[in-house]
């Protein structure tokens, strides 16, 4: 199982070295984390896994705010997040920008989690399907691909999908893609059993939970023993 944790734009390099000084996720579970852009070189050097929050499709060029893939590689960084829904919600991110930076990224060596997810009034609309199929169909099979399944409504909110949600849309996305997907969405310890324990939930992408180093390790040993048994 992955566990991701996905901390926005929070947690400078300075808190990011007191996480780290703390962090000893347990065995059985990968774990990666995804600080802000001016925190990767603190969080590189912890030794755990890291991954950026977005990557461009270009190898360099005039793209103010971006980053690239060589500029992450030389980093130690081993992936990035791309297509979250803060950036399709407030920076204009497409499926056509998603496919660019998601193909880009795993041409370069990196690994990808690729973010899908309907809003509220598309779910009560009964789209669900619908887009999430639109979203996940920009995305290609690739050994260093993984999809996050994110609801927006549940982003943030403290509103987690059921168990039963999250498994039905987990199953529709590995119906079009042969990839392991994460469930996000307010999880935190208390509820990462019943959603880690569905059958096609293979881990999970944690935002709020996640910058606070004793939430995130027990969502991870959740995880490790989920996978144990
Ligand atoms: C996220 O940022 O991907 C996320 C799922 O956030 P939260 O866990 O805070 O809902």
């Amino acid at each position: 199982m992955l566990i991701a944790g996905n901390w926005k734009m929070y947690k400078g390099p300075g808190a990011t070295r007191e996480f780290f000084r703390a962090f000893d996720p347990p065995d059985g579970v990968e774990s990666v984390l995804c600080p802000p852009f001016g925190s990767l070189g603190a969080a590189v050097a912890s030794g755990h896994t890291i991954f950026a929050q977005n990557v461009h499709w270009a190898d360099e060029g005039a793209f103010t705010g971006e980053v690239s893939t060589l500029i992450l590689l030389e980093l130690g960084v081993k992936g990035a997040i791309v297509g979250h829904s803060e950036r399709r919600q407030y920076f204009g991110e497409t499926d056509e920008t998603v496919r660019m930076r998601t193909a880009h990224a795993l041409e370069a060596g990196l690994r990808v989690i690729a973010c899908v997810g309907e809003l509220e009034e598309e779910r009560e609309r009964g789209e669900t399907e619908a887009v999430l199929t639109r979203q996940v169909s920009v995305l290609r099979t690739h050994e260093s691909l993984v999809v996050a399944y994110e609801p927006v409504w549940a982003i943030g909110t403290g509103r987690t999908a059921t168990p039963e949600i999250a498994q039905e849309a987990h199953a529709l996305i590995k119906s079009l893609l042969d990839v392991p997907v994460l469930y996000g969405g307010s999880v935190k310890p208390e509820n990462a059993e019943q959603l880690l324990a569905q059958p096609d939930v293979d881990g999970a992408l944690v935002g709020g939970a996640s910058l606070d180093v004793e939430s995130f390790t027990a969502v991870c040993e959740t995880a490790a023993r989920l996978s144990r048994s």
